[in-house]
């Protein structure tokens, strides 16, 4: 189905065609034309199913966005997107900008962490499209630099996300500025029950559109679990990632501070990372990323907030160096890859003190995910595969470096996409005597 069978004026459809696109995604061809018609809309649909298009085409068509002689009233945009983290707003208002490019829409970007100072200068000039993170945009809005008045379309994006961050109360603080008059739009990964709620208190007759089974991971995504002792997890890493196609890798810890440390050792290791989490200043975050994004680093560590709505095409591997807390987190993660047609791989390192929590994620999943010792990394003795404690999981499987390359490197992920087959209970005597020889042989390649 073309864009243009959707109602899209040729502006946006040439400009949906300069990005590549043929098809519409399944949010697209159902949210655009629902859109188009004014009406509210309430979708579940999480980052990588194309949902910024889906809200940001017909937004800029509903704009009737005239190319000259506009005079817009400083500070009163016509159309506000609201975001949880300053990247997921610095891709929206890039999409605004890519899909308007026939257009010209004013566009402005609040977010925190940066000066005030080319906020107010873009302000000032006036704006179709306002995209900002709640607490910026609060800010702005208490110092007048900002008023919600005009706005004739709200979009909230990742709005379970938002009132997992604790943003709920400036979210009403904010739906209190706007007019009643509006076209409300809500995306979230999840229509949980405080979600429906805010729903109920600020839409009108919302359409109701879910894409992704929030629970469903893309079959595009291989999942693999290496049980692995904790304090071996740093090693285990540094040997997957030195492994093979030397992949760019996205890897999440909880916490800043494991980000900060597992980057460090990393890097000693001789592996290009950058760690991305909330700490970093708004200027290191966006190097990190654009590092990543150009390939001068291989791998970003992050913590879930700060990889949240990241848009790197073609992702080809996400690791769980420690399974989230939040079994969704999991979920989330894992869409990081195979996104948009790619295959992608998705790893988790798992100790025995996460054994329950990956219990958790796989009722989440309704499966048990592939379960597989790295050779040389078997976890100790007293424990087995933390995917079925007391047996091998069901399609578990050991993961069997290649011998003898002569570049002393190992293969990793690439042999672990074989099928289910040729795997064996872990920590086997045969397993505690290669973790010596890997050792060696890590050691001899300087790594
Ligand atoms: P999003 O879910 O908005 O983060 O989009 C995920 C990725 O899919 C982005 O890199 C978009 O550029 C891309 N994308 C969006 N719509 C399409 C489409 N119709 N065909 C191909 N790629 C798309």
């Amino acid at each position: 189905m073309p864009f243009a069978i959707l109602g899209l004026a040729d502006d946006l459809v040439r400009a949906v065609a300069a990005q590549g696109y043929t098809t519409p995604t399944p949010i697209q061809a159902q949210a655009i034309p629902v859109i188009l018609a004014g009406r509210d809309l309430l979708a579940a649909a999480q980052t990588g199913t194309g949902k910024t298009a889906a809200f940001t085409l017909p937004l800029l068509q509903r704009l009737d966005i005239r190319r000259e002689g506009r005079l817009l009233p400083p500070g009163r945009p016509r159309a506000l997107v609201v975001t949880p983290t300053r990247e997921l707003a610095a891709q929206i208002v890039e999409s605004v900008r890519v899909y308007g490019r026939h257009l010209a829409p004013r566009t402005a970007l609040l977010v925190g962490g940066v000066s005030m100072k080319p906020q107010f200068d873009a302000l000032r000039r006036g704006v179709d499209v306002l995209v900002a993170t709640p607490g910026r945009l609060l800010d702005h809005i208490s110092q007048k630099t900002v008023n919600l008045s005009n706005v004739e379309i709200l979009v909230l994006d990742e709005a379970d996300r938002m009132l997992d961050l604790g943003f709920l109360p400036a979210i009403r603080r904010l739906l209190a500025l706007l007019p009643k008059r509006r076209q409300t739009l809500l995306f979230s990964a999840t229509f949980a029950e405080p979600i429906r709620q805010l729903s109920g208190d600020f839409m009108n007759d919302p359409a109701v559109i879910d894409v992704a089974p929030r629970n469903a991971p893309a079959d595009l995504v291989d999942q693999q679990v290496h049980p692995v002792d904790q304090d071996r997890k740093a090693a285990l890493l540094s040997h997957l990632l030195s492994a093979g196609e030397r992949d760019a890798t996205l890897v999440f810890t909880r916490t800043k501070h494991g980000a900060d440390r597992l980057s460090r050792q990393l890097e000693r290791d001789g592996i290009r990372t950058a760690a991305l989490h909330g700490n970093k200043s708004q200027s290191a975050r966006t190097r990190a990323l654009d590092d990543f994004k150009q390939g001068r680093i291989q791998v970003l560590v992050a913590t879930d907030i700060a990889a949240r709505g990241l848009d790197i095409v073609q992702l080809p591997r996400v690791v769980n160096y420690e399974l989230p807390h939040v079994p969704e987190d999991y979920v989330h993660r894992i869409g990081r890859t195979g996104r948009a047609g790619c295959t992608g791989l998705a790893v988790s390192l798992v100790s025995e003190d996460e054994t329950s929590r990956l219990h958790t994620i796989q009722r989440l999943l309704g499966r048990t995910l592939p379960s597989s010792v790295v050779e040389g990394f078997a976890p100790s003795p007293v424990r087995r595969s933390p995917t079925a404690p007391a047996s091998a999981a069901p399609g578990a499987r050991r993961h069997h470096p290649q011998r003898g390359s002569s570049s002393g490197e190992r293969s990793g992920s690439s042999s672990s996409r074989r099928p289910a087959g040729s795997g064996g209970a872990a920590g086997d005597s045969s397993q505690r005597r290669t973790y010596h020889q890997t050792r060696r042989v890590t050691t001899a390649g300087g790594r």
